[in-house]
C-alpha cells in the first residue's frame, strides 16, 4: 500500500480524500493555491505545498507544479479528485512517466472517453444502449447531414464531441434550422474545446438523468453500486442526487447496472468511474462517462456501505476487489444537497467570510464540507462550499431527516441556496419522486413569475 498521497484538488474534496487515507494510515500531501492557505485541510495534512497563485491555471492545472510538489515529497501516488486535471489524459500520462501512480483510469481509457463520439461507439460495441442516432461524427455533406436528421426524427441534438460542462449543444426541431446549427455548433466546438467535431442523436425531451456507480480492478474484476438519480438541475448542473432512484424497477436496474460492468471488463476500466444516462419511458440511454469520483458519490456509499475514495486507492494499489456483485446489498435511501455559496434565487455567486458556521448532525446526517467559523471562501472557485447527505431505511425518512438537518443549518455572513433546498424538500413533485431533468428551471421560472 501507498505511503503517502498527494491531493491535487481543493475544498470538500480534498478533504474527503484526506480521510480516506487518514483512516488507511496513509499520509497526505495536499497542494494549494496561495488563496486556499487556510483551508482545513492545508492545516490537517502531514504537509502541504504552496503552488502557485489563485487563478487555477496558475495552480490547480499547473501540471509541472504539481509534478515538482509530488517529487519534493516523495509522495507514491497522486489522486485527481473531480474536476480540476482528474479527466486530463495528457495529466495521468505525464504523472506515470515520472514515476507515480495516478489514482484514476488509464490515460488511453480517459481519452476514449472524453471524446463522446469514440466513447459512444465503444459503449455501443459494449452493449450499452445508448441514444438513437448515428453512430461517428457527422459528415460535412449537406445532404447527408439533412438524410441522417430525417431518419433519427426531429428534435435532433447537435453536440460537440469534445464538449463539457453542459456546453456545445444545441436542439434542433425543424429541418429549416439544421444546417445553421451545425455549423455553429461546429464553431462553437472549435472555439471552446479546439475540436470541430459533432455528432447528432435523437433528442428526449423529458428525460430523467440517473447514473451507475462502478469500480473496476487491475485483475478484470467490474462491480456496479447501483444508481444514482440527478435529474434536479439548474443549467446541466446538479443540485440534489439521491440513491437509489425513485420508482425504478428492481430487475432494469440490474440489467443496466450488469451492462456497465461489463463494458468495463471489455474496455479494461481501472478505478471508479460513472455510466451516465437518460431515461425515458422505462429505457435508458448513454450520454457519457465520467472516468473519475463524482461530488455525488456520498449517495453511493450510504446505500451500500463502501468507501468509494478508499476503493480508488486499493484499485490503484494494484488491489483486487474484496467484494464480489452478489455481495454488494443495496440498503436504505440516500439524499444529498449540494450547498453553495450562492443566492438562493438569483444563483449570484456570494463569496466571502463566514462569520457563522453550524452544521446539522443526528441519525442519519453527514456532513462533508471544508467551511468552518470565520472561513473565507475565495471567488476563485465553484461556490461549492460543502454538501450534506441524509440516509433513512425509507425515501421518506431520508427527506425528512434531510428536512431536520436543514432546518438546523446555519451559515451566515455569505448567502446559500440552503432555502432553495428546503423549499424543495417540500415539494410536491420531488416528494413523490421521478421529475425529469426539466423540472427544477419549470419550477425556478414559475417562482419567478409569481414574485
Ligand atoms: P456534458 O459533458 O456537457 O455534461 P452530456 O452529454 O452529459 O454533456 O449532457 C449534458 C446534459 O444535456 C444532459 O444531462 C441532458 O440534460 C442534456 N442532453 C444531452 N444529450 C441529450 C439528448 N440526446 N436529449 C436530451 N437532452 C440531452
Amino acid at each position: 500500500m501507498f505511503e503517502k498521497i498527494l491531493i491535487a484538488n481543493r475544498g470538500e474534496i480534498a478533504l474527503r480524500i484526506q480521510r480516506a487515507c487518514r483512516e488507511m494510515g496513509i499520509k497526505t500531501v495536499v497542494v494549494h493555491s496561495e488563496a486556499d492557505a487556510d483551508a482545513k485541510y492545508v492545516k490537517l495534512a502531514d504537509e502541504s505545498v504552496c503552488i502557485g497563485p489563485a487563478p487555477s491555471h496558475l495552480s490547480y492545472l499547473n501540471i509541472p507544479a504539481i509534478i515538482s510538489a509530488a517529487e519534493v515529497t516523495d509522495a507514491q501516488a497522486i489522486h485527481p479528485g473531480y474536476g480540476f486535471l482528474s479527466e486530463n489524459a495528457d495529466f495521468s500520462e505525464r504523472v506515470e512517466k515520472c514515476g507515480f501512480v495516478f489514482i484514476g483510469p488509464r490515460a488511453e481509457t480517459i481519452r476514449l472517453m472524453g471524446d463522446k463520439v469514440s466513447a459512444k461507439i465503444a459503449m455501443t460495441k459494449a452493449g450499452v444502449p445508448c441514444v438513437p442516432g448515428v453512430e461517428g461524427a457527422l459528415p460535412d455533406n449537406p445532404a447527408e447531414v439533412i438524410k441522417i436528421a430525417r431518419s433519427i426524427g426531429y428534435p435532433v441534438i447537435i453536440k460537440a464531441s469534445g464538449g463539457g460542462g453542459g456546453r456545445g449543444m444545441r436542439v434542433v426541431h425543424t429541418e429549416a434550422a439544421l444546417l445553421n446549427a451545425v455549423t455553429m455548433t461546429k464553431a462553437e466546438a472549435q472555439a471552446a474545446f479546439n475540436n470541430p467535431t459533432v455528432y447528432m442523436e435523437k433528442y428526449l425531451e423529458n428525460p430523467r438523468h440517473i447514473e451507475f456507480q462502478v469500480l473496476a480492478d487491475q485483475h478484470g474484476n467490474a462491480v456496479y453500486l447501483g444508481e444514482r438519480d440527478c435529474s434536479m438541475q439548474r443549467r446541466n448542473q446538479k443540485v440534489m442526487e439521491e440513491a437509489p432512484a425513485p420508482l425504478l424497477n428492481a430487475r432494469l436496474r440490474n440489467k443496466i447496472g450488469e451492462r456497465c460492468a461489463e463494458a468495463c471488463r471489455k474496455i479494461g476500466y481501472r478505478g471508479a468511474g460513472t455510466f451516465e444516462f437518460l431515461y425515458e419511458n422505462g429505457e435508458f440511454f448513454f450520454i457519457e462517462m465520467n472516468t473519475r469520483v463524482q461530488v455525488e458519490h456520498p449517495v453511493t456509499e450510504m446505500i451500500t456501505g463502501i468507501d468509494i475514495v478508499q476503493q480508488q486507492i486499493l484499485i490503484a494499489a494494484g488491489e483486487k476487489l474484496a467484494f464480489r456483485q452478489r455481495d454488494i446489498q443495496f440498503r436504505g435511501h440516500a439524499i444529498e444537497c449540494r450547498i453553495n455559496a450562492e443566492h438562493p434565487y438569483k444563483f449570484t455567486p456570494s463569496p466571502g467570510r463566514i462569520t457563522s458556521w453550524h452544521a446539522p448532525g443526528g441519525p442519519g446526517i453527514r456532513v462533508d464540507s471544508h467551511a468552518y467559523n470565520n472561513y473565507y471562501v475565495p471567488p476563485h472557485y465553484d461556490s461549492m462550499i460543502g454538501k450534506v447527505i441524509a440516509y433513512g431505511d425509507t425515501r421518506e425518512q431520508a427527506m425528512a431527516r434531510m428536512r431536520t438537518a436543514l432546518s438546523e443549518m446555519a451559515v451566515e455572513g455569505i448567502e446559500t441556496n440552503i432555502a432553495l433546498h428546503r423549499d424543495l424538500l417540500l415539494d410536491a413533485a420531488f416528494m413523490s419522486g421521478g421529475t425529469s431533468i426539466h423540472y427544477l428551471e419549470e419550477r425556478l421560472a414559475k417562482h419567478n413569475k409569481d414574485k
